[in-house]
């Protein structure tokens, strides 16, 4: 477009900004996308050890909800994406290590037992807590999606939960979602039973794409943006959004360039929102100190190749500590042969710690220390046969969309033209990439909406 015009400029190229900017697309719409890396996806991206390429993100699309959005996304662009299911779940919990596998469990019934199973003393409260999984999952999704601010443990009581059973409850997603216990009381409504109906009731599906989220979905995705007539700024950082008369009417580069919009949608993950937005907008500062409690969590995922055949079985290892937080996520990738050298094994480990913690468990190297031994539990003669490994941090941690604390509202209602289309703005329809992917497409309908009223 002429003196860098364009219908809409959309700020960051992770899965929410390259989602939005391909539904814009399809509008009709010629929007800008910038993303300051040199390619998109870059939370998406893997870790190399050598040749073999450490996949972090098994992409989650709510296949029970409508279907999912970025999945859909794919198919109506028709973009050539290649995706292999992920392993299905087992638990374990510390010093016990008997495994018990889940299964794809639709009801509450299916999902008692299985906490039985796992925690025989649980018999005895079987039957309320029966009741509750069941009311949890009888909420419809559309109205699950706006439980977002509402507190799971205030839910909980307010069905009559005893404090054991909430307990119970809110230990089994801090699990599933691979946060840390003390996030537990944060948990939103949504976060919770979403949480357990997605990865558990089969209502969302993980997926790996071929090679990796990053080039398999992102960059494919980015590629039809431009297919259809969109832009992409790649390896240029947004310094500003500019503001006129209070209106935002685009934005200017680090080197200056400018480009302008009557709409200007920012999906740089909430915690980077001050650095461009100057003064922040009174509704968003909340929403922004929130979510930058959740980014000063320190996950770190370990990628460690074998040098023979260790790990046995295609299984996501979820490691219950004897206190039922999670200690660690544990999986193996070589089962995805373009990954591995052939006759390697490669594995993945995750674990999310509280501010601090590397500090007062005495670094990084220590940390992994332990998780190898996890892992050497899951897996006799892992620690033996580590041959390499890497290790990977993010910025953006995943869980601020599941929290119930404030959300950033779509529509920037104190700077007309201003949208907020990432993680973390509402409303938004699935989980983790898909909660990204969600906010992006609809964020590209509220300004297509905006643009060309009805
Ligand atoms: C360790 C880990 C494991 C995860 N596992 C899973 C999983 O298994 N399944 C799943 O579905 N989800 C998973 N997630 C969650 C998922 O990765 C995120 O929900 C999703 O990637 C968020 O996308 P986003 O577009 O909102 O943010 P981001 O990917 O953070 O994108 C924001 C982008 O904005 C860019 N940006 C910021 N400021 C500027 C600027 N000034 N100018 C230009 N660009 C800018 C950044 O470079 C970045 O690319 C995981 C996340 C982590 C960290």
């Amino acid at each position: 477009m002429p003196n860098n015009q364009y219908n809409a400029i959309v700020v960051g190229g992770g899965i929410a900004g390259v989602a939005c900017a391909a539904e814009m697309t399809l509008l009709g719409m010629r929007p800008l996308l910038v993303c300051e890396t040199k390619e998109v996806g870059s939370t998406l991206r893997s870790c190399w050890v050598g040749s073999n390429r450490g996949i972090q993100q098994h992409p989650e699309f709510q296949v029970g909800w409508g279907g999912g959005w970025w999945y859909k996304l794919v198919r109506r662009m028709d973009i050539p994406v290649k995706l292999h299911p992920s392993h299905p779940l087992t638990a374990t919990v510390v010093g016990d290590w008997t495994e018990l596998d889940i299964p794809i469990l639709p009801s509450a019934s299916g999902i008692t037992d299985l906490i039985c199973a796992m925690q025989p003393a649980m018999e005895e409260i079987r039957a309320p807590l029966h009741r509750l999984i069941h009311q949890g999952l009888m909420i419809p999704y559309e109205e699950l999606c706006d439980m977002t601010q509402v507190s799971m443990e205030e839910w909980l009581l307010e069905q009559g939960a005893e404090g054991a059973m909430v307990s119970l409850v809110l230990s089994l997603i801090t699990n599933l979602l691979a946060v840390p216990i003390d996030d537990a009381k944060e948990l939103s409504v949504f976060g919770g039973w979403g949480g357990l109906r997605t990865m558990v009731c089969g209502e969302g599906m993980l997926v790996v794409p071929d090679p990796d989220p990053r080039e398999g979905l992102c960059v494919p995705i980015a590629h039809a943006v431009e297919r259809y007539g969109g832009e992409i700024w790649r390896g240029r950082k947004v310094a500003n959004v500019v503001t006129d008369g209070g209106r935002a009417t685009g934005i200017v580069m680090e080197d200056g360039t400018e480009a302008s919009a009557p709409a200007v949608a920012i999906a740089t993950g909430n915690p980077r929102i001050p650095a461009i937005l100057d003064p922040l907008p009174p509704e968003v500062a909340e929403a922004v100190a929130y979510s930058q409690r959740f980014v000063a969590k320190e996950d770190l995922n370990v990628y460690s190749v074998l040098e023979r055949e260790v790990v046995k079985r295609d299984r996501l290892w979820i490691v219950m500590d004897t206190d039922g937080s999670n200690l660690q996520w544990s999986w193996p990738i070589h089962s995805y042969p373009w990954t591995t050298t052939p006759g390697k094994n490669l594995t993945a480990a995750i674990r999310t710690l509280p501010p601090g913690s590397f500090d007062s468990q005495g670094g990084i190297e220590s940390v992994v220390t332990k998780m190898n031994e996890v892992d050497e539990h899951l897996w006799p003669g892992f620690i033996d046969a580590i041959e390499d490994y890497g290790v990977l941090q993010h910025k953006h941690h995943w869980s601020a969309p599941q929290m119930c604390g404030p959300k950033m509202p779509r529509v920037c209602e104190s700077v007309p033209g201003l949208y907020f289309v990432g993680d973390g703005s509402i409303p938004i329809g699935g989980f983790f990439v898909e909660s990204a992917a969600s906010a992006g497409m609809m964020g590209a309908h509220a300004i297509k909406e905006a643009l060309v009223p009805a």
